[in-house]
């Protein structure tokens, strides 16, 4: 920030609060031709004090070859389809032609059609849960956004990197309805649908919010989420658990019962564990999704978990499966309730999800926490500075691992450090502040350092110096 050369009059402060942006979606599914065809309407205030001459549009599909089509694109009622200019691979400015005012709002309607791609897997980059596979359909990060906008940066939209998250959204509100195309059988959260596994022919829909059904197609609606997920499957068999008021569903593949039911017991303890920590887990449902790509990956109120935690799974919590359900669980926090930029500061969500894995063994299954120690974490020896970039990290021969060895992993060793210093009522009471504080909003690492800096302790300065650029 820096100071003004005149002093300027500043508005009176109003009641109203920060409208946050209003996502209407109606997307019309083909399982079997792997086609998704969509209409969305964006309401989207302008919560900034400055005037906006332009809007970014981050559209994550449009990195997949042939994967994106553009129909059209109706600005303020105004068709603006070929006046867009596309910045990055996966995000266009929209030139307005008047500028849109502090205060005011503004809708865009957009038609457009995915072919989706099954993506295949590359050593060179990291797997890709967009897309369909023969297991499964996902469909993440498949519509079109707005970034956040800060008066200093400009829009907050990154390009991809070789490995880590780099998108950034603020919450908003979602009112999607989803038809699959020519298929009558299909079940998915909305009451009376029965569990357990598909019978044959059936499709089974899981989302980031309950589901209501209308007219042949479902309604979901999911109010301040960070992000609306979806997954459509032949082969799921669901399970649920209730923990307060929210029901957790777990989607798993045939023959991994055993493992689907120790995900669902994992994370409706871990979703019990952490809004008795943390704060209350906003959304009447949680999914969680077993995955045909290698990796685990978090969405709001939907999250997927490898299958090669599940092949694995030999009924103990010593296992990758509980530690990444416990992890996904978490981010529910860290990433959906408390946002960050996860491009420029991965560590805010990642260092303290992979602590939260911890927390949740001391807590649900203490005889595994030195196996967590020695195998999840010793074991590579983790180190380097915990704050870099997605970017930064381009160790020779693998620049995966030096993220992952310093962002997720000495980013544990530093919590668990801070923790020491602190001693656990200040330790979790600084974690609970800061969900409280910046809960539905985004924080940067210099304000998560200056609300842990209010629980200061003479080691803090030296802690924070030992892992932070
Ligand atoms: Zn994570």
């Amino acid at each position: 920030m820096s100071q003004p050369a005149t002093v300027t009059p500043q508005p009176a402060p109003t009641a109203t609060a920060k409208v946050i942006p209003q996502y209407v979606l109606e997307a019309e599914l083909d399982y079997g031709r792997h086609f998704l065809r969509v209409n969305q309407r964006i309401t989207y205030f302008n919560s900034s004090a400055q005037p906006l001459s332009e809007l970014a549009l981050v559209i994550e599909p449009n990195r997949y070859v042939g994967t994106f089509r553009l129909n059209s694109l109706l600005v303020a009622g105004t068709e603006t389809k070929e006046k867009v200019l596309w910045q990055e691979i996966n995000q266009l400015r929209l030139p307005l032609a008047t500028a849109l005012l502090p205060g005011e709002s503004l809708e865009i309607v957009i038609a457009y059609e995915l072919n989706l791609p099954s993506p295949q897997p590359n050593p060179a980059t990291r797997p890709v849960p967009f897309g369909w596979t023969a297991q499964q359909t996902n469909l993440v990060d498949w519509y079109p956004f707005i970034p956040p906008y800060r008066e200093e940066i400009g829009w907050l939209a990154h390009q991809p990197g070789y490995f880590g998250e780099h998108l950034v959204s603020e919450v908003a509100d979602y009112e999607v309805s989803i038809r699959i195309k020519d298929r009558l059988n299909v079940r998915t959260t909305a009451a009376a649908q029965p569990l357990g596994p598909a019978s044959p022919g059936e499709l089974t829909l899981a989302a980031s919010a309950p589901a209501r059904a209308e007219n042949g197609a479902f309604l979901f609606s999911l109010s301040k989420g960070r992000s609306f997920a979806w997954s459509v499957s032949h082969l799921y068999t669901v399970t649920a658990a209730q923990v307060g008021d929210t029901t957790i569903y777990s989607y798993a593949f045939p023959a991994h019962d055993t493992a689907g039911q120790a995900v669902l017991q994992t994370t409706a303890q871990a979703l019990e564990l952490y809004q008795r920590l943390f704060g209350d887990y906003p959304h009447p449902t949680l999914s969680v999704v077993e995955a045909d790509f290698l990796d685990g990956m978090e969405y709001d109120g939907l999250v997927f978990l490898s299958k090669g935690f599940y092949n694995l799974y030999q009924g103990t919590p010593t296992e990758y499966l509980v530690a990444i359900a416990a992890h996904e669980t978490a981010h529910q926090w860290w990433y959906a309730l408390v946002g960050n930029d996860q491009a420029l500061d991965p560590w805010l969500d990642e260092a303290l999800c992979t602590y939260s894995e911890k927390i949740y063994y001391e807590q649900v299954a203490p005889e595994a926490l030195p196996w967590w120690w020695t195998y999840r974490i010793d074991f590579y020896q983790p180190s380097g500075w915990i704050n870099g970039s997605i970017y930064d990290y381009t160790a020779f021969p693998n620049a995966y691992e030096a993220y992952r060895n310093a962002v997720y992993l000495n980013g544990a060793k530093f919590l668990e450090e801070v923790r020491q210093s602190l001693g656990d009522e200040a330790f979790f009471a600084f974690l609970r502040q800061y969900a409280e504080t910046y809960r539905h909003r985004l924080a940067t690492a210099s304000d998560f350092v200056e609300l842990l800096k209010t629980f200061a302790t003479p080691e803090l300065e030296t802690i924070l110096q030992k892992y932070l650029r």
